[in-house]
């Protein structure tokens, strides 16, 4: 599929999603599963790694078979980013992956890694080379290593509940900066769907465009009036507790999505799975496992509003908002 393009075909100026094996046109996606993990290691995770690349590309068949295009694998900079395995699962599978750059909120990271204490500008300067050159294949901790010829093709964030650390701000700080120099796309983890305004005053701060910025993880918090106001600025909303049902019911996010396409922001939703746990895949005897969105929840959300609002959060904005405008970091 167009997920094979080679990176070094052109240098287009024509909107280009950037996926770990090169630059491939928006309309070519397909659906997208808007934050997923296809390899993490995380230190508020233990016990919930995986980074068995058979085991993944068996999830990603599944994915597929049910219906999905292309994966975002939102795993920043820190937490087991494995490059070379995101482009073989992408190869064996013909699933379109795009890569994330960024950093998480403080929780995810060893008290002692060097992203607590970097500069902004060092910050940034990684971003950025994940972007432009391709992405570090150990997050620098052997900073001899060559980096990867797949580049990332979005840039993740992080806030802590109710809170950002003053580490985290730096970081938001870079994640703005970079966006802005490059237009890619950034979307940032809201823990427990809080801090949205604060954190999109911040990145704008830095220069980014309300365009460019996606929050995930809002439906934790299903609050309707709030989600439209978010949208009213141009953001985009990323809901992923679908088959989360320690959280809530499944109608829950339908009734939600429902109220805010009413309201008038259909064309600012994406959905994915986020599934960055191994008790989440069925590759590793969990669920509900990456087939879930198309076979469980798209139906569901077809019958509610209509193949047309539901194409929209299935493939037309993802496809706006992971799409760089001129067709790659610049
Ligand atoms: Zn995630």
């Amino acid at each position: 599929m167009a997920a094979m393009e080679p990176q070094a075909a052109a240098r287009p100026t024509a909107p280009r999603v950037v996926t770990v094996t090169g630059p491939v046109d928006p309309a070519a996606l397909g659906v997208v599963d808007a934050h997923d993990h296809l390899f993490i290691d995380s230190a508020a995770m233990k016990g919930q790694a995986f980074d068995d690349l058979a085991r993944t590309t068996a999830e990603v068949v599944e994915g597929r078979d049910s219906g999905i295009g292309t994966i975002v694998e939102m795993t920043p900079i820190g937490l087991g980013r494995q490059p070379a395995k995101m482009r073989a699962a992408s190869e064996a599978t013909g699933v379109a992956v795009v890569a994330a750059s960024g950093y998480h909120r403080d929780a995810h990271y060893p008290a002692d890694h060097w992203v607590h204490a970097a500069t902004t500008e060092l910050l940034a300067d990684r971003i950025l080379a994940d972007l432009r050159r391709g992405m570090h294949p150990a997050d620098w901790l052997d900073p001899v290593l060559p980096l990867d010829i797949a580049k990332a093709g979005a840039i993740k964030g992080g806030a802590s509940y109710h809170r950002i650390s003053a580490s985290e701000a730096r970081r938001l700080d870079a994640i703005g900066g970079a966006s802005a120099a490059t237009d890619a796309p950034v979307l940032v983890h809201c823990e427990i769907g809080t801090m949205a305004f604060e954190i999109i005053d911040r990145l704008e701060a830095a220069g980014a465009h309300a365009d460019r910025i996606a929050l995930a993880h809002m439906d934790r918090n299903p609050d309707a009036e709030l989600h439209a106001d978010i949208c009213a600025r141009g953001v985009t909303l990323e809901y992923d507790t679908i088959g989360r049902t320690k959280y809530h019911p499944d109608s829950t996010v339908l009734d939600l999505i429902e109220r805010v396409v009413a309201a008038g922001h259909g064309d600012r939703l994406m959905l994915g799975l986020d599934l960055g746990a191994r008790e989440y895949l069925r590759a590793y005897d969990g669920g509900p496992g990456l087939r879930y969105l198309m076979t469980a929840f798209a139906p569901r959300l077809r019958r509610r509003l209509g193949d047309e609002a539901t194409d929209a959060i299935l493939i037309s904005s993802p496809a706006r908002f992971y799409a760089f405008p001129t067709g790659g970091a610049r």
